[in-house]
């Protein structure tokens, strides 16, 4: 009696200490490095061969163990990231996501035909969004959202990430992007590599359109482009010249219009690149 109790606690003992050893190894599973904020971007790294789940969704990781997820404008916390490594260890995080105010921004001056576009116009841009849907929804295996990102142009900046945009006094749809202003023609670079998954010259809401794939989900679209120097499939080094800046599409001025997406969350991109640089003549 005495010793197979003994034998249990034994046995009990080693579990414990089993089990200490399994929660000391998840600890250092993975690692995360980005901003924990609504419109951030999350690149994690873990053993090669892991398996990264972000609630149900499996993400890719890559041969040397990245991945990447992003946290959409209106984010709350709660999203559970697991990690299994390939010895079957499993750890858990439930993620915490920091609140943003979005600013107000008015826009007067409008086209009649952009703010009630005809059927016909409403139709094309169904077609033209749903063009986007299908690049954006590409999950490519390339590591460039390992990168340091720069801008793709220098200018002041006219619309930042997720501002409530008011068009002749009515409320519409937030704004993703971050706007550059600058004249017609200037070049727009590659802010880190990718692959051209979009070019299309001529959209109703967003005029010459490009996106750029950095991989595991992560997009970087151009909007209102002038000219756009590069075709879908075409491998893009960081800070190639790809499209020239416009005024086409829904606009009221020259800027460029650089939005980022994880899949469907909206990134802000200027949490991923330096302050811009003072311009001259400011
Ligand atoms: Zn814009």
């Amino acid at each position: 009696m005495q010793k197979s109790r003994l034998k249990v606690a034994c046995f009990g003992l080693l579990m414990l200490s089993l089990f200490q050893a399994q929660l000391i190894q998840a600890e250092s599973l993975f690692s995360l490095k980005g901003t924990f904020i609504q419109g951030g971007l999350v690149v994690g790294a873990t053993e090669a061969g892991s398996k990264v789940f972000l609630n149900e969704q499996e993400l890719r990781v890559s041969s040397d163990g990245y991945f990447v997820f992003g946290l959409d404008r209106d984010a709350k916390s709660g999203d559970k990231l697991v990690v299994e490594s390939p010895e079957g260890l499993r750890v858990e995080k439930v993620l915490t996501v920091e609140p943003r105010e979005y600013k107000i921004q008015r826009i007067e001056g409008i086209a009649k035909r952009i703010m009630q576009p005809s059927d016909a116009n409403l139709k094309r841009s169904r077609e033209e969004n749903r063009q986007v849907g299908v690049a954006r929804k590409k999950d490519l295996n390339l590591a460039s959202f390992n990168e340091s990102f720069q801008w793709p142009a220098q200018g002041p900046i006219t619309g930042v990430f997720g501002s409530q945009r008011v068009y002749n006094g009515e409320p519409r749809r937030p704004h993703y992007g971050v706007d550059v202003a600058g004249p017609v023609g200037t070049l727009v670079t590659a802010p880190a590599s990718g692959i051209v998954t979009l070019a299309h010259k001529d959209m109703f809401y967003s005029g010459g359109t490009l996106i750029l794939d950095h991989g595991h989900g992560l997009s970087s679209s151009f909007l209102h482009l002038s000219e756009i120097l590069v075709k879908v499939g075409d491998e893009i080094k960081q800070g190639q010249p790809i499209a020239k800046i416009g005024a086409t599409g829904r606009v009221t001025g020259a800027h460029l219009d650089w939005r980022m997406n994880w899949f469907k969350r909206r990134i802000d991109p200027q949490l991923l690149v330096p302050a811009m640089p003072v311009q001259v003549g400011e």
